[in-house]
């Protein structure tokens, strides 16, 4: 079994796809070392275990709507884009949704998945709550006013299977998608939270070697379908076709521009009915502070020319501030620089380094779910709570259960504590 991508192989011996959530507790429960699996869009080996896979997707989707206290709960193994429909048809909201909605919910909380915006949390600010099933087969809730909260949302996986999540939900709103082409670097660089900041949603797209940036995606959140929207946004033209081609064959998958649209059609860049994205791809992505863009965003451009041969398409987004341990946006405002890669493994990994250290100075953190090569040492300095999350996780899960290599490494756990560095490949 591979990745959705196709770019990594499952190396467990054993997949199960448990139809109950009483038959996934006896699953985990006879196992020696087990993890969960959701929708398979990470790029490396974090879902993965030298014991049993459970899928779960494979469990019945169930969506129970609050209204007084304004949340949902969702099986864990749904896909967003199918609470967001059963959400909507009832009048209500997420506050943010990632670029795809195929990804499961449990399993993008669990890596701290996000969309765009400065004032946005990721997708796992929006928990309330969680159900999670502990080594023994036990059911373990997780509530809001429970103190480990903070450290169970972004888990990796590693707190056992979470069958229910309980989210946040709003009003539904409408919200408008346009391009616009050419903005300058030094505009960018000179006023990004002002361009990050002017809409709801903003994802700014490059190749890092051209002039200008080439494209940026506004999503407005409007009040009503007939609102006005601007021919410039800082300097860059409107683009009026209904789904300008990001990258070649990147078109028909994306969702509209130019017109009002329900949240959840607006907000994601990619249609649920559709394959997304290109494919056949390889993804990274490192986190900084939003005050240190222009100089995070200048490091990297220095490397242009090392980039682009092998390079899809970069993506530049805004998360706001929460106070989860292992999310990506702990305790900052941040600024997410993705990469879309083409599949050329051998000279990403060896790039990935090269990245690394230009953007050292603003302790970057990269995506748990995407290709990397930092260090636990790394992992350490970039995330103030990871001994609090250490802590959590052997306490719940004393023999280490749902503990990989990869969780190892970015934990500082077991023997990935003496290791000097991360030559061996992390993900592949
Ligand atoms: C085309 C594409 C676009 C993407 N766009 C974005 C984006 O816009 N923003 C972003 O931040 N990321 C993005 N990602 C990355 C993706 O959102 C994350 O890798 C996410 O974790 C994938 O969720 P999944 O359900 O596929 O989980 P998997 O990849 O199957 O698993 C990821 C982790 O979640 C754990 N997990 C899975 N299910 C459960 C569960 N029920 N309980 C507990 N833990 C569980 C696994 O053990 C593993 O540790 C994208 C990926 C792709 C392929």
């Amino acid at each position: 079994m591979k990745n959705w991508s196709n770019t990594y192989e499952y190396t467990a011996p054993r997949i199960e796809a448990p139809a109950t959530v009483d038959e996934l507790r006896r699953v985990v429960a006879e196992a020696d070392r087990v993890r969960p699996l959701g929708s398979r869009h990470s790029f490396n080996g974090i879902a993965d275990t030298p014991g049993t896979l459970v899928d779960m997707t494979a469990l019945p989707v169930e969506v129970t709507i609050d209204a007084e206290a304004g949340t949902a709960t969702v099986s864990g193994g749904t896909r967003y884009g199918v609470l967001a429909a059963a959400l909507d048809e009832a009048g209500f909201a997420l506050h943010n949704m990632g670029s795809l909605p195929h990804i499961s919910v449990a399993g993008a909380v669990a890596t701290g998945t996000h969309g765009s915006g400065v004032t946005n949390g990721n997708l796992s600010s929006a928990v309330r709550g969680l159900e999670l099933v502990t080594p023994d087969g036990d059911l373990r809730r997780v509530t809001a006013d429970d103190p480990e909260l903070a450290g169970s949302v972004v888990a990796l996986g590693a707190l056992g299977p979470a069958v229910r999540v309980t989210v946040a939900i709003e009003p539904r709103y409408l919200i408008r998608q346009d391009t616009y082409r050419r903005m300058s670097w030094d505009t960018l660089l000179g006023s990004f939270r002002e361009v990050a900041g002017g809409a709801y949603s903003i994802s700014v797209f490059t190749n890092w070697v051209q002039n200008d940036v080439e494209q940026l995606w506004v999503k407005r959140r409007i009040e009503s379908a007939d609102a006005a929207v601007p021919d410039e946004y800082f300097g860059a033209i409107r683009d009026l076709t209904e789904r300008p081609e990001l990258v070649p064959g990147v078109t028909d998958n994306l969702t509209r521009r130019g017109v009002a649209q329900p949240w959840h059609f607006g907000l994601p860049h990619f249609r649920l009915d559709v394959p997304p994205s290109a494919g056949d791809e390889i993804q990274t992505e490192y986190f900084v502070a939003i005050d240190d863009a222009a100089g995070a965003l200048s490091a990297v451009r220095a490397l242009g020319d090392r980039i682009a041969p092998h390079l899809t398409v970069t993506e530049l987004r805004t998360m706001a501030a929460d106070d989860l341990w292992l999310s990506p946006a702990s305790g900052r405002d941040s600024l997410a620089i993705h990469f879309t890669w083409l599949n050329h493994p051998d000279e990403v990994f060896a790039l990935l380094p090269v990245i690394e250290e230009a953007l050292a100075p603003f302790a970057p953190r990269p995506h748990w779910g995407k290709l990397n090569r930092v260090d636990p040492a790394g992992f350490a300095a970039a995330y103030p709570h990871l001994a609090d999350q250490r802590e959590l996780v052997t306490r719940h899960d004393p023999s280490g259960k749902f503990r990989n290599e990869y969780l190892d490494r970015v934990l500082g756990l077991g023997a990935a504590q003496e290791l000097p560095d991360v030559s061996a490949p992390m993900g592949r």
